[in-house]
C-alpha cells in the first residue's frame, strides 16, 4: 500500500473509532485543545506571521479565532438538534437524527493557514469524523503546530491521534486524489476559484460532498448620508489589512457621486500615514505580500490600470524593506471594466461612482464572485434594501461594517464563483454529518403513507 492509501486507511480506522465516542466528549478534547491553543497563542500566531507574512496582532487575532470555534464545538457537542415530526399514520413518529459522515478531507489556502482548518477541524471532530489535511506548501510550519498541539490534546486526554493526519505534499495531484477518492466523504476546498473549479467536478464525478470556499471580490457602497469617518476607518482595514490578501478583502469601493471627492481625500490621506514594515513590529499596519509572484502580479495589474488611463495612487513597490513589500494602491474606475471584476491577490482598491442606489447594488452584484458586500449609510430604508432580497447577492451582507473580519459565530461562505459552501458558526455543522430520517411504528397496525392500500 502507497503511502497515500495508507494514510487515508489509517483515517478510516480512526473515524470508525470516533464516531462511536459520545459527542459531548468529543467536546470535551476540543475544550482540552483549546486550551493547550491559549497557552500556545503567541507561539503558534508568530509561525503564521513566518509563514503568511500577516502582521501579529492579526496572527494571534487568528489564533484567537480557532480557540472560539474550539469553543463553539464544544458547547455545540450538546446541542446537535434533530427535528422531530409528526407523522400522518397513527402510531409512528418521524425524527431526524445526525449521523457523523466519514474522512473529511481538508485543503487550506496560504492566508489563514490555521484558522480556516480549524473552522473545518472543530466541526469534523465533534460530529464524530476524522480529518486528513493538506495545508497550502506555503504554510506548512503553521500545519505542523496544529498537528503538534492536536497531539498534545489526545495525550492529555488518552485518546489516539489519528484523527487528525497531515499530508505535506507540495504535488497538487495529491489535492486530485483527494478529490477522487470515494472514502473522502466531504471534501472541504479553501483557495482560488480555479482550484475550486478543477476539483468540484472530480468530486461530483463520484457523486461525492464538496464545500468549497473560493475567491471574492468584495465592495463596500458609501451613501451620502453614511458617517465618512466611521467608513474610512473600516475602508482601509479592510483594504489593507493583510496586505490586501484576505478572502474578505475590500476591492471595490461604491461611492455615490455627492461624496466621492471628499471621502477619496480622506482615505488618501489614511493611506499616507500607513506604517509599512516588519510583521513582527507591533507599530507596523501592513507586512508584505505573499511572494515576489504577488508583487509582480499586482505590478502588471497596476500597469494595464494606466494603460487604460485610471488614475491611480500608490501601488508602488519598496525594495528597501525587502521583497514583496508595497505601498497599496487606489484606483479610480470609471466603469466595472474586466480587471475589477477579477480577483488579484493584492492591495489594490478600485473606487467608483454612483448616482441611485439600485444602481450601486448592480455595480455590487455584477461580478462573479459572491462573498462578502456592506454598505455605509445611516438610512434606515437604503439598509434594509440592501439586505433584502433584492439587495446584496452576497453571502455576507453587512451594515455599517467593513466586508472583512467576520466573527466565528455566524455560518461563513459565499455564493456564485466563492464556491456556495458555508463553514464556522450556526448550522454550518450540518455539512459535516449525514442527516438520518427514521420512522418509528410503535403500534400493532402497519398503515401506508399516502392511504395506499396493499393487502396481503
Ligand atoms: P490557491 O488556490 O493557490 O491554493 C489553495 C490550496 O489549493 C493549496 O493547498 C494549494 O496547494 C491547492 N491548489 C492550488 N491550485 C490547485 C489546483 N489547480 N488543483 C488542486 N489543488 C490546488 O490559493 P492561495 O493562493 O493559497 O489562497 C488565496 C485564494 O484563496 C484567494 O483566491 C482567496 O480568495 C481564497 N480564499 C478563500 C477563502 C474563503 O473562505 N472563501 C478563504 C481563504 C482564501
Amino acid at each position: 500500500m502507497n503511502e497515500y492509501n495508507l494514510l487515508i486507511e489509517t483515517s478510516c480506522v480512526a473515524q470508525k473509532y470516533w464516531q462511536s465516542v459520545p459527542a459531548p466528549w468529543r467536546g470535551e478534547l476540543l475544550r482540552i485543545f483549546s486550551n493547550i491553543l491559549r497557552d500556545r497563542k503567541f507561539v503558534l500566531a508568530e509561525q503564521i506571521v513566518k509563514d503568511s507574512k500577516k502582521i501579529i496582532s492579526e496572527g494571534e487575532g487568528e489564533v484567537q479565532e480557532m480557540i472560539d470555534v474550539c469553543d463553539f464545538a464544544m458547547g455545540l457537542s450538546r446541542q446537535m438538534y434533530g427535528l422531530t415530526m409528526p407523522s400522518e399514520r397513527p402510531d409512528h413518529r418521524i425524527q431526524e437524527i445526525w449521523q457523523p459522515i466519514g474522512v473529511v478531507g481538508v485543503i487550506s489556502a496560504f492566508n489563514f493557514p490555521m484558522a480556516v482548518w480549524a473552522w473545518n477541524h472543530a466541526l469534523a471532530i465533534v460530529c464524530g469524523n476524522s480529518v486528513v489535511w493538506k495545508p497550502s506548501p506555503k504554510a506548512v510550519g503553521c500545519a505542523i503546530m496544529c498537528k503538534q498541539a492536536w497531539d498534545a490534546a489526545c495525550d492529555a486526554a488518552n485518546l489516539p491521534a489519528h484523527d487528525l493526519l497531515l499530508i505535506l505534499n507540495e504535488d497538487i495531484a495529491i489535492s486530485n486524489l483527494l478529490a477522487k477518492d470515494k472514502r473522502i466523504a466531504l471534501l472541504s476546498a479553501t483557495g482560488s476559484t480555479e482550484m475550486g473549479k478543477s476539483l468540484a467536478p472530480q468530486v461530483a464525478q463520484r457523486l461525492g460532498r464538496g464545500l468549497y470556499e473560493l475567491g471574492g471580490n468584495n465592495s463596500m457602497i458609501v451613501s451620502q448620508s453614511a458617517n465618512l469617518e466611521l467608513a474610512k476607518r473600516a475602508i482601509v482595514f479592510s483594504a489593507v489589512g493583510t496586505c490586501g490578501q484576505r478572502c474578505t478583502t475590500l476591492r471595490r469601493l461604491i461611492v455615490h457621486s455627492s461624496i466621492y471627492d471628499e471621502l477619496l481625500i480622506s482615505i488618501k490621506s489614511a493611506y499616507t500615514k500607513l506604517v509599512i514594515g516588519d510583521p513582527m513590529d507591533r507599530s507596523t499596519l501592513v507586512g508584505p505580500l505573499i511572494s515576489f509572484d504577488s508583487l509582480e502580479k499586482m505590478q502588471d495589474v497596476l500597469n494595464i490600470c494606466k494603460a487604460n488611463n485610471y488614475i491611480v495612487t500608490g501601488g508602488t513597490p519598496i525594495p528597501t524593506l525587502g521583497l514583496g513589500y508595497v505601498n497599496p494602491a487606489i484606483v479610480e474606475v470609471t466603469e466595472q471594466c474586466q480587471l475589477v471584476q477579477e480577483e488579484t491577490f493584492a492591495p489594490i482598491l478600485y473606487v467608483m461612482k454612483y448616482e441611485t442606489l439600485s444602481e450601486a447594488i448592480a455595480l455590487q452584484n455584477g461580478v462573479t464572485q459572491g462573498l462578502s458586500s456592506c454598505i455605509f449609510t445611516d438610512n434606515i430604508q437604503e439598509a434594509e434594501i440592501f439586505i433584502s432580497a433584492v439587495g446584496s447577492d452576497c453571502g455576507i451582507a453587512n451594515v455599517n461594517i467593513g466586508p472583512s473580519g467576520a466573527e466565528i459565530g455566524g455560518a461563513f461562505g459565499g455564493e456564485k464563483e466563492t464556491g456556495g459552501g458555508r463553514e464556522s458558526g450556526s448550522d454550518a455543522w450540518k455539512a459535516y454529518m449525514r442527516r438520518m430520517t427514521v420512522t418509528v411504528n410503535y403500534g400493532k397496525d402497519l398503515p401506508l403513507a399516502q392511504g395506499v392500500q396493499f393487502d396481503i
